[in-house]
């Protein structure tokens, strides 16, 4: 197969990269220069060399990203070797080699992933236990970065000085243990643990000849140690990354991993990327605006590809209600007048905060306009969906006495909510699990102190045969092929779930129970197409013992632990959906159309954010998400009613004619740049005459039809508005020819 048509498409520095033989190679460059997409050509490049898909890592910033790469990877190879290769998110790849070869380090087979509501949990019940002085969330992102940073609890006890650090390692060192106990690993394990295991066992990554890596100037140094196992054997790194767009510092990303790099690896070879083909020319003018107020920075070139286009857009509205009204008329009116240019996919609202979601959420319910949240509120976090998976977690893993104590009561089994805080504490205070406390007083090997009534006890009784029955279904199937399906089924059955969600949510049990059937599609893709992250695609080791893999409900846990994106909901075949995402969220990723709703100080730089640098370059992120257009806003109010100013960030540039404070036109001209800058044909005058006809807005905004004349694909028709919702069409006068 040649591979010259996948060069052809490349500049010449891109060419480079991607046909280079150094040993270790950077690609430092702004955004939309094209770092994924040599990357992308370069895993191409590789397995065209003749390398083994499973002897490369990719690795990837979140699932999305690899997802998208796989697939861009199958494009320009077409021979399905692309789902062999060892990619997806540090977290899964770390996963795989915990899943197959967590044995040798004591990591108990099928382990479940404790969620940061997991963590959450566990740490709120060991300060209520001890009595600690310190909130919860403060500790757990304390051990997180503590763990982010690489330091294990164990080795890094300091001698306590204070009474805070003696609390804050008590927490520490509890929280590890109640991990233990319920078998679980946290996100920060996942890595730590895999770094453990490739120091300790550097032969589980003999085969690995190649590694690359995206968004490198976000990972921290457990990420960079791991990078460096991986690549133990044979040198061969990839690194592409942009200092401008560190955005992970509050988790402990380290831009010094740029540096360490270098000095690790002193012959690396380093090649910059200077053309931008994302964004409109105005919009690169005007995002370089913000970034360049960071004087520390080590500037780089960056040259737009597109014609200028369409200013950005600032407006200010009256307050957050009328923004979000706002947002979604434009949403409309550019849906509207562009015909089969665009659908609601090509939209992104991007948020600083998720908290900020609300508002616009309901003025894109009250248009209709079919929207997906990423990094928000995630489908599985829905209460309905959440009590069967804590069912299949108990299945999969009984000893996970948080999953076990949220759904032990529920249906209701008659244990009141201190009962089985009590129990919890028992069991605890007994260095046993809930599970085990459960079975034994069963079982008659040992009484529960925590008394319970007697219809409780009956309950309890059928609610372990429940489990143990569900376990047995799945030890006793051959080679493990039992469905998650049919589990899920039998769970809703057994505990007789929909006669609950009927009793429980009388006004709503109907959509939450559609929720449950989605859950069960979602089983069921899953299972047909086999995970991507699966650790059976990695390769076996010679004299390397693995455990056998890992069971098929166990995959499809994790899958969902490690999934940052929001699942579709059960609202039938896929419709185009607006996005509307944290800006963290939608790094790396690209948009034809781009709002950034509560530009004000406070929101961004928000006000509890320590690192202004990193803020200016949160929204330097997100505005070179935008392809085509650009829309900033703020509004006068923030919602306790306080007058806002514009971002720091910003307000140099609102004096310059870099922004339009009224809001583009939408004409012929707009279409045609925006089709030029997308590489999308013309919207024919027909389709904008049907999609505009829905429009409900002012004669002033469809001014843009410049005097009532649309324009036309080929030259020879034309439209004619009639200043209501009708356009007529028709052949188009033979131009007058000027003379
Ligand atoms: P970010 O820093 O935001 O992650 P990036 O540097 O990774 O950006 P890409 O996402 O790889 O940039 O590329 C941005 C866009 O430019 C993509 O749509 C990509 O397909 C396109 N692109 C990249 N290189 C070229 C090229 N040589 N010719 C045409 N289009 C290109
Ligand atoms: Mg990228």
């Amino acid at each position: 197969m040649s591979f010259d048509h996948v060069l052809a498409n490349l500049n010449s520095s891109q060419h480079a990269a991607v046909s280079s033989f150094a040993d270790t190679l950077a690609i430092l460059a702004g955004p939309g220069s094209g770092k994924t997409h040599t990357l992308t050509s370069r895993t191409a490049w590789l397995l065209h060399q003749g390398l083994q898909p499973w002897n490369i890592i990719v690795a990837t910033f979140t699932v999305k990203a690899a997802r998208e790469m796989k697939e861009r990877i199958g494009k320009l190879i077409g021979n399905g070797l692309e789902s062999k290769l060892v990619l997806g998110t540090f977290h899964s790849i770390s996963r795989r080699y915990l899943a197959r070869y967590g044995h040798l380090i004591d990591i108990k087979k099928d382990f479940g992933i404790a969620d940061s509501a997991d963590s959450l949990a566990i740490i709120k019940r060991i300060i209520k236990r001890h009595n600690l002085n310190i909130d919860p969330g403060a500790a757990r992102s304390r051990i997180s970065s503590r763990k982010a940073k690489g330091d294990h609890y164990v080795e890094a006890k300091p001698p306590a000085k204070s009474v805070d650090i003696q609390e804050f390692e008590t927490c520490w060192t509890e929280y590890e243990e109640a991990l233990k106990r319920s078998n679980l690993l946290d996100y920060d394990d996942l890595l730590l643990r895999c770094v453990q295991l490739l120091r300790t066992h550097p032969s589980c990554v003999s085969n690995v000849e190649a590694v690359l890596i995206d968004e490198f100037q976000d990972t921290n140094i457990v990420q960079f140690d791991l990078m460096r196992l991986f690549a133990a054997q044979r040198k061969r790194i990839t690194i592409v990354g942009d200092p401008d767009q560190s955005i992970y510092g509050f988790r402990s990303a380290e831009t010094k991993n740029f540096k360490r790099l270098l000095r690790q690896y002193p012959e690396t070879v380093t090649i910059a990327l200077e053309e931008n083909y994302r964004s409109s020319g105005a919009i690169l003018l005007t995002a370089l605006g913000v970034i360049e107020q960071d004087t520390s920075r080590i500037a780089k070139s960056l040259m737009p590809t597109h014609t200028v286009g369409t200013k950005p857009v600032l407006r200010k509205l009256g307050n957050a209600h009328k923004e979000a009204e706002w947002l979604v008329s434009e949403i409309q009116r550019c849906l509207g007048l562009t015909g089969t240019l665009l659908d609601g996919n090509d939209f992104a609202i991007l948020l600083r905060s998720a908290a900020l979601s609300r508002l616009i959420e309901s003025a894109l319910g009250k248009a209709g306009i079919a929207y997906r949240m990423v990094g928000g509120h995630r489908f599985y976090d829905r209460v309905e969906v959440k009590i069967i998976l804590d069912y299949l977690r108990v299945i999969n893993q009984p000893d996970n006495n948080d999953a076990l104590a949220r759904i032990i009561n529920v249906p209701s089994r008659r244990i009141g909510e201190t009962t089985v805080k009590a129990m919890l504490e028992e069991a605890e205070q007994s260095s046993t699990t809930l599970w085990s406390l459960l079975l034994d007083t069963a079982q008659g090997n040992r009484t529960m102190k925590t008394k319970l009534g007697k219809e409780a006890d009956r309950n309890i009784g059928i609610f372990i045969d429940l489990v143990l029955k569900a376990r047995k279904k799945i030890a006793s199937c051959p080679d493990q092929k039992y469905s998650t399906v049919e589990l899920i089924d039998y769970v809703v059955s057994k505990s007789r779930f929909e006669d609950f969600l009927e009793k429980k949510y009388s006004e709503d049990h109907e959509s939450r129970w559609a929720n449950i059937q989605e859950l069960r599609n979602q089983a069921h893709d899953f299972e047909a197409q086999l995970s991507e992250e699966d650790e059976e695609a990695l390769p076996e080791i010679d004299g390397l013992e693995q455990d056998g893999s890992s069971n098929p409900l166990s995959k499809f846990l994790a899958n969902i632990a490690l999934a940052s994106e929001v699942k579709k909901d059960n609202d039938g075949p896929e419709v185009p959906q607006v996005t509307i995402s944290t800006i963290h969220a939608a790094k790396g990723l690209e948009w034809p159309i781009v709002f950034i709703p509560a530009a004000y100080q406070g929101s961004i730089p928000h006000s509890r954010a320590e690192d202004s640098d990193e803020e200016r370059r949160l929204l330097y992120v997100a505005m070179t998400r935008a392809k085509a257009l650009l829309y900033i806003s703020l509004p006068l109010k923030n919602s306790q009613g306080e007058e806002t100013t514009l971002s720091p960030f910003l307000s140099p540039l609102s004096l310059s004619p870099l922004l339009d404070k009224q809001g583009p036109k939408i004409g012929s001209s707009l279409v045609q740049t925006f089709a030029q800058i997308l590489g999308r044909p013309l919207p024919s005058v027909e389709s904008i005459a049907i999609s505009s006809s829905n429009l409900k807005c002012s004669e002033d905004s469809l001014f843009s039809l410049e005097g009532g004349e649309g324009f036309a694909n080929d030259e020879s028709r034309w439209a004619k508005w009639d200043g209501q919702h009708n356009f007529t069409m028709g052949q188009r006068a033979p131009k007058r020819q000027r003379t």
